[in-house]
C-alpha cells in the first residue's frame, strides 16, 4: 500500500502552534544501472504480537525477490538483514524534534485510543470526501474497488460516508482485541500509528525495507488510503520518505495481517489462518507491491486484478495473490503503472530543516 504523506503541490499548512510545512516531490530512483539492487532489511519485532521464525522470514524475503524478478524483471539482493526490537524504534524517535512528532501524530483520528471519539467520527466523512476528490482516481474506479453496486451512482459524499462507517467499525474491532500481554492492541504507545513510522523515515534509519510484526492500525485526517479504510485503518505496508535509504524512501511492511489470530482480526479476515509456508509466500508477494512503490514510484492500478500494484481491498491476501500470480502487468501498461505515478513527497518544516535533516 502507498501512503502519500501530503498532497504533492507545494502547500503550507499551519496547525495550532505547529511548524509551517511544505511538501516536495521525490524523484524516481535510477535502478537500471544498479544490478543486482542491494537492499538493507530490518525486521523489528514487538513482543506484544505474534512473530515468525527466522526461517519463515528468510522464506518471505526469498519469495519477494523471486516475485520481483518475475513481475518487474529486477534482481534484488539483500545485503544486510538485522533483527531489532521496539527499543530501536524508540531510540530513533528520540532523535526527532518532539514538536514535529506531535505535530504529525495530531493528524490521527485514532491516536492512543482503541475507540474513535464521536467528534472525530463526525469529522471523518468530510475529510475523506475531500481527500478522495483530490487523489485523481475516477469515482467509478473507486466505487468498483470498494465493490459497491456501480449502478447506484454513488457520490463522493456517499462513498466517504460508507468508508467512515466501515473504517470506524473495523478499527474498533481490531484495536480492542487483546495483544499477548492481555491489553488492547492499541493503547499506550504510538507504534500502531502510520504517522509515527512516517516520522521515523526522517531519522537516521539506515534500511531500505523495514518489516515488523507490529500492526499499523490508524486513520488520519490528511490522507485516505481507500484500501486501508476498508480494513479499518490496518495497513499491510507503506512507502514513505527516508533520509537514509539510498532510494529516498523506505518500505514499511507489517506481517501482522498474516500472523494475527485475534478474534476481531479473524472476523475481518474471513476466519482464515495462514501456515508458515503461506505466510512466506503471500507476505513475500505482497512485499513486492512496496518494492514497486519504492523503486519505481508506481501507483495503484485499481480494477486491474492482474497487478501486484493493485492493493487488496480486504485482508483476503490468498485471493489477492491467486489473481496476481497468474497475471501480467508490465511497467508502463497503464497510467498508474508509469514510474512516478505515485508522486511520493518529502515534508519540509520551515525553520526546522536542520532538525529534520541533521547531518549524519
Ligand atoms: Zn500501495
Amino acid at each position: 500500500m502507498l501512503r502519500v504523506a501530503l498532497p504533492l503541490v507545494a502547500l503550507t499548512i499551519c496547525c495550532a502552534g505547529a511548524f509551517a510545512q511544505s511538501s516536495h516531490r521525490l524523484s524516481v530512483p535510477n535502478v537500471a544501472d544498479d544490478t543486482p539492487i542491494q537492499i538493507r532489511v530490518a525486521y523489528i519485532e514487538f513482543s506484544r504480537f505474534p512473530t515468525i521464525s527466522r526461517e519463515t522470514l528468510s522464506r518471505l524475503i526469498d519469495a519477494s525477490t523471486n516475485v520481483a524478478k518475475d513481475k518487474f524483471g529486477i534482481e534484488i539482493r539483500i545485503s544486510e538483514l538485522v533483527i531489532l526490537n521496539a527499543d530501536a524504534v524508540a531510540k530513533r524517535m528520540r532523535e526527532m524534534p518532539e514538536q514535529i512528532t506531535i505535530n504529525e501524530l495530531s493528524r490521527s483520528y485514532t491516536l492512543g485510543s482503541s475507540k474513535i471519539s464521536l467528534k472525530h467520527v463526525l469529522e471523518m466523512p468530510d475529510s475523506i470526501e475531500q481527500c478522495l476528490r483530490n487523489n485523481g482516481i475516477p469515482l467509478k474506479k473507486l466505487v468498483s474497488f470498494v465493490q459497491l453496486p456501480e449502478e447506484k451512482n454513488f457520490t463522493y459524499q456517499e462513498l466517504a460516508e460508507y468508508l467512515t462507517a466501515v473504517a470506524v467499525k473495523r478499527y474498533e474491532l481490531i484495536a480492542n482485541d487483546s495483544a499477548s500481554d492481555g491489553l488492547p492492541v492499541v493503547g499506550g504507545t504510538p507504534y500502531n500509528e502510520w504517522k509515527m513510522w512516517q516520522v521515523l523515515g526522517y531519522s537516521n534509519l539506515p534500511y531500505e525495507v523495514v518489516i515488523t510484526n507490529q500492526p499499523i492500525l490508524s486513520i488520519e485526517r490528511d490522507h485516505c488510503s481507500i484500501h486501508a479504510l476498508l480494513r479499518g485503518g490496518l495497513s499491510i505496508g507503506g512507502t514513505t520518505y527516508s533520509k537514509k535509504s539510498k532510494f529516498g524512501t523506505y518500505a514499511l511492511f507489517s506481517i501482522f495481517p498474516f500472523v494475527a489470530e485475534n478474534k476481531g482480526f479473524l472476523e475481518l479476515n474471513r476466519g482464515k489462518k495462514f501456515t508458515a509456508s503461506e505466510i512466506g509466500e503471500y507476505a513475500g508477494a505482497y512485499l513486492v507491491h512496496e518494492y514497486g512503490h519504492m523503486l519505481f514510484h508506481l501507483g495503484h492500478p485499481f480494477a486491474r486484478d492482474e497487478c501486484v500494484m493493485n492493493p487488496a481491498p480486504d485482508l483476503n491476501v490468498r485471493a489477492w495473490w491467486a489473481s496476481r500470480s497468474r497475471g501480467k502487468c508490465p511497467i508502463g501498461s497503464s497510467p498508474q503503472m508509469i514510474p512516478g505515478a505515485a508522486q511520493l513527497s518529502r515534508i519540509e518544516y520551515e525553520n526546522s530543516n536542520k532538525m529534520l535533516n541533521p547531518d549524519p
